[in-house]
C-alpha cells in the first residue's frame, strides 16, 4: 500500500531514475516544483537519470529543452527508448545489421550511430516507434519483413499521447497495427519493460536498492520501476489518477510535488563515482 506523503525523507537515496513528461514539464510548460528540486539535487551532488518512452527527441534535444527551462544537464543524463532499442539490438543481435525503422528522424539516427544500417532492404529487424509520417507503404514493409522472420521490436507502448488539443495516437497504436496483421508480438523496449531502467542504473552506478524511480503514470513509470526492483515514487503533476487497477503494482510512495522528497547533503552520503 502506497504511503500517501507529505514528506520523504529517505537518507538512503544515492540516485533518481525520473519520468520527464508529466514530472518535470507538461508539454512545453516547466513543472516550476520539480526544476527546482532537480536543481537541488544537482547542486548536492544527487546523481539523477532520464528515462523517457519518447523515441521522437534525441537527448540533445532534451538538454535544450530543460536548458530553456532553467535546469543545466548533460546528453548522458537521458535515455530514450530510441536509443535503448538501438543498443538493445546491437548487443542481443550482434549478428545483425540491416534495420527497418519506422520512427522519427531520432530513431533513425538512434541506429545508424550504434552502427546499425536503416533500410528497407531486407531487413532482419523492424522497430517501430511514432512516426507521424506512417503510412500504408512503411507498414507493407514492415509486415511482408515481419512475416520473413524479421525480428520485431517497438519503443514503447504508449497508445494514446496528449496534445495540446486533445489526444493523438501513440507509437503502440501503430505498433499493434503491424502486429494485428502479422498475428506476431513486438518486443517492446520502453517502460513499462525494465530495459531503461537497467540502462539508467548503468549510467548511475548507484545500488537498486538505493536508487528510487519516479514517475507520474503506474502502467508505465511505476511498473517499470519495480520490475527492476526499485523503490517508486509517484508524482501526481502528470495524468490524473485514475481507479486503482488492482492487477498493477502500486508505487511506494505518493508525494504531490518533487520538493517533498527530501535528500541530505554529499558530504553525508557514502560517495559513489558517476559512470557515464
Ligand atoms: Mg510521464
Amino acid at each position: 500500500m502506497a504511503e500517501r506523503s507529505s514528506h520523504l525523507n529517505w537518507p538512503q537515496i544515492e540516485g533518481i531514475i525520473s519520468d520527464l513528461d508529466g514530472v518535470v514539464y507538461r508539454g512545453n510548460s516547466g513543472i516550476e516544483d520539480a526544476i527546482h528540486a532537480l536543481g537541488g539535487w544537482k547542486a548536492a551532488g544527487l546523481p539523477f537519470c532520464f528515462v523517457t518512452n519518447n523515441s521522437t527527441h534525441t537527448p540533445d534535444d532534451v538538454v535544450r529543452k530543460l536548458d530553456a527551462l532553467g535546469l543545466a544537464i548533460a546528453p548522458t543524463d537521458v535515455v530514450t527508448s530510441a536509443i535503448t532499442a538501438a543498443t538493445f539490438i546491437r548487443a542481443k543481435h550482434p549478428d545483425v545489421s540491416r534495420v527497418y525503422v519506422i520512427g522519427a528522424p531520432s530513431l533513425v539516427k538512434a541506429v545508424a550511430d550504434v552502427g546499425l544500417e536503416p533500410t528497407d532492404q531486407k531487413p532482419e529487424v523492424v522497430l517501430m516507434g511514432l512516426d507521424r509520417q506512417i503510412s500504408h507503404e512503411k507498414m507493407r514493409i514492415a509486415v511482408e519483413a515481419i512475416l520473413n522472420g524479421a525480428a520485431f521490436l517497438g519503443t514503447n507502448p504508449d497508445l494514446l499521447l496528449p496534445t495540446a488539443s486533445g489526444f493523438e495516437p501513440g507509437a503502440g497504436a501503430i505498433i499493434a497495427a503491424v502486429a494485428a496483421a502479422t498475428q506476431i508480438n513486438p518486443l517492446i523496449i520502453g517502460k513499462p519493460e525494465p530495459h531503461m531502467i537497467e540502462t539508467a542504473l548503468a549510467r548511475l552506478g548507484t545500488a537498486r536498492n538505493a536508487t528510487l524511480m519516479v514517475g507520474d503514470q503506474i502502467p508505465t513509470d511505476i511498473q517499470a520501476g519495480k520490475r527492476a526492483g526499485l523503490s517508486t515514487v509517484l508524482v501526481t503533476t502528470g495524468v490524473p489518477l485514475r481507479e486503482k487497477d488492482p492487477s498493477l503494482l502500486q508505487p511506494d510512495f505518493i508525494v504531490s510535488s518533487l520538493s517533498e522528497i527530501e535528500v541530505l547533503p554529499r558530504r553525508t552520503r557514502r560517495h559513489r563515482q558517476r559512470r557515464v
